[in-house]
């Protein structure tokens, strides 16, 4: 059996972005997803400017550009009462973007393969065991060898699973998605809106369609998508692809030849639309540790490099999540909070500022 130098389980943005920095840095990179890419997957289709820089290492930022997008000019909070405050984003080449995780996540992959990646899609790892080096079982029976793995597989982390990491589910809540029709005169503007159930989020991601999110929790997300029916004149059958949880305990990202990245490492609260960033730009910092384990220098040494870095991309910015995460589990607060931007804007723009900065 072929012995891979690594084996990354899941091809998301964080399996992705690592898979082609390990296959730049010369690695024998093997890469599987359960799915048959593009496939479109529950996110709010927004991107950090911040992961810009990263587009650039991997010399794909032409042809991010090129997909079909919405460029974003601002952002609406709107109170559970309907009043509203809104905040300028940064304009220029490295702004906040939507683009439909489909289009974004296939030319990932993509570039992952092109750059030497062995992608195998429609492979879902289902067994691993370990003895000197990583054999994955997948559900149709085949095995790989690697000789270190990497969990890039989501919130619900199989790897995670399989290794005894992954927190206990906590009772948590439960996000509905889908592309509508673009209402009339939409403009190019997220909306985030408070609702006493929960909340939803809203972004133009091209000319003709709609990203909508409903985040509530099991009682309350039936009756958000009844108020999501009417606001939007949506059919009653209209379709909604659901994840859960929204957040999770956190799961170490580096062991001793065993890497997390991605949502499968952390998982941080959707408001602020940063997740997509923390997946590629952790994928690239394991793979900078992978590449010197691989070459035979110092383990511990890129394990701590890794750890410093890793916990550096989440330095100033998680406490803000945290903030949001606070605004969004009792919505009357996050309103309050709306109200009182409404009056001193200046917190608000503050806080937008430093999601919105590109790092
Ligand atoms: C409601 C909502 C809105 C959000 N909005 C935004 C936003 O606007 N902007 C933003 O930046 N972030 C947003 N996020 C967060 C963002 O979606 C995630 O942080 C991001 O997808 C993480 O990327 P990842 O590569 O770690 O994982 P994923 O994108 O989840 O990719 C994991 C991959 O692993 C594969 N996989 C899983 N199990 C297995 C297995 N056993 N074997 C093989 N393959 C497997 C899956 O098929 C998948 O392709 C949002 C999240 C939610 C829930």
């Amino acid at each position: 059996m072929h012995l891979f130098d690594v084996a990354i389980v899941g091809g998301g943005p964080a399996g992705s972005s690592c898979a082609a920095s390990c296959a730049v840095a010369g690695l024998r990179t093997l890469v599987l997803d359960r799915e048959k890419f593009p496939r479109e997957k529950v996110c709010g289709d927004c991107l950090n400017p911040s992961c810009w820089p990263v587009f650039e290492r991997l010399e794909l930022t032409e042809r991010v550009r090129d997909l079909p997008h919405s460029k974003l000019s601002s952002v609406e909070f709107i109170a559970i009462d309907g009043r509203k405050v809104i905040v300028d984003f940064p304009s220029g080449a490295g702004c906040e973007i939507s683009v439909k995780r489909s289009l974004l996540d296939d030319l990932l992959l993509n570039r992952a393969g092109e750059l030497g990646a062995d992608v195998h899609e429609q492979t879902t790892a289902t067994g691993l065991s370990e003895n000197g080096h990583w054999k994955i079982e997948t559900a149709s029976g085949e095995f790989f060898q690697a000789r270190i793995l990497i969990g890039a597989d989501g919130r619900n982390s199989t790897v995670a699973h399989l290794c005894n990491l992954l927190p206990r589910p906590a009772r948590e809540r439960v996000a509905l998605q889908a592309h509508i029709p673009l209402p009339h005169a939409f403009g190019n503007r997220i909306v985030l809106q408070f609702l006493r159930e929960g909340y939803s989020g809203q972004a133009p991601v091209n000319e003709a369609q709609l990203n909508l999110c409903l985040v509530g929790t099991p009682p309350t997300i039936s009756k958000l998508r009844r108020w999501a029916e009417r606001q939007f004149q949506l059919p009653a059958d209209q379709g909604w692809r659901t994840i859960t949880p929204l957040t999770r305990s956190p799961v170490a990202s580096a062991h001793e030849n065993l890497f997390f990245v991605g949502d499968a490492a952390r998982v941080v609260e959707p408001f602020t639309g940063e997740g997509i960033y923390y997946a590629l730009r952790s994928g690239e910092l394991a793979a900078k540790a992978v590449a010197k384990i691989v070459r035979g220098e110092n383990r511990q040494l890129a394990l701590r490099n890794f750890t410093r870095a890793y916990s550096g991309m989440y330095r100033g910015r998680l406490w803000i999540n945290r903030l949001a995460r606070e605004a969004v589990l009792r919505p009357q607060l996050g309103s309050l909070f709306v109200h009182a931007a409404r009056i001193r804007p200046e917190i608000i723009k503050f806080l937008t500022a430093k999601i919105v900065e590109k790092l």
